[in-house]
């Protein structure tokens, strides 16, 4: 234990996900020696995740604006929209460079035992999305949205999440809504999937 403030400064990281006590000291000390304008630029950039981060109104993406970037590219494919459990998962899928539609963040998946449920997920958002439909140049309606690409985790909540969302996706017939391909290490997270093997499923995505 050390004293006052510097204690104080190990307590909070020790909190933080994924940082041992250990790590908690060595961060802190590590601050001890830095310039005052790093330690200033780090108690910005704190204080701006708590107000200057929203959520994206169309894909529930973490945004700076209203609306995220991603949505706001008029040069990605509104047609289709690659579903994922978190905002971190799109990152994931962007850096293998294989897609170019939007997304929608459910903000988890299904998992009757932590008690999440479909209400508790950015579903009926969703299907919001898929139902709307905007005028082509003769003023007839078209549905803007013609694929749903499934990309939940692969494991066991991320399956049934995506089981449970085609089955609703039944309503809308013209359609096509996919899952990705398998080579997906079973069980494992979108996060800690390679590029290549992101990629490949992707690619090789199965209809549904
Ligand atoms: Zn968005």
């Amino acid at each position: 234990m050390f004293e006052g403030p510097l204690q104080d400064l190990i307590d909070e990281f020790s909190r933080l996900p994924g940082v041992g006590p250990k790590s908690a000291q060595r961060i802190a000390f590590y601050l001890l020696q830095t310039e005052p304008e790093d330690i200033d630029r780090l108690r910005a950039a704190l204080a701006a995740v708590r107000d200057g981060v929203t959520f994206c109104r169309i894909c529930n993406n973490v945004s700076r604006e209203e609306v995220c970037r991603i949505c706001a590219d008029s040069g990605r494919d509104k047609a289709t929209v690659c579903v994922v459990e978190d905002a971190k998962d799109i990152q994931v899928i962007e850096r293998t460079g294989e897609y170019a539609g939007r997304y929608h963040v459910l903000g988890g998946a299904l998992d009757p035992l932590a008690n999440i449920g479909p209400k508790d997920l950015a579903i009926a958002s969703l299907l919001q999305r898929i139902g709307g439909v905007q005028p082509d140049l003769e003023g007839e309606a078209i549905p803007e949205i013609a694929e749903v690409i499934l990309a939940t985790d692969p494991d066991t909540e991320g399956e049934a999440t995506a089981s449970y969302i085609a089955r609703l996706l039944k309503d809308f017939p013209d359609l096509t809504v996919s899952r990705l391909a398998s080579g997906m290490p079973l069980g494992g997270d979108l996060e800690f999937v390679d590029e290549l093997t992101l990629s490949r499923a992707l690619t090789g995505r199965l209809k549904l």
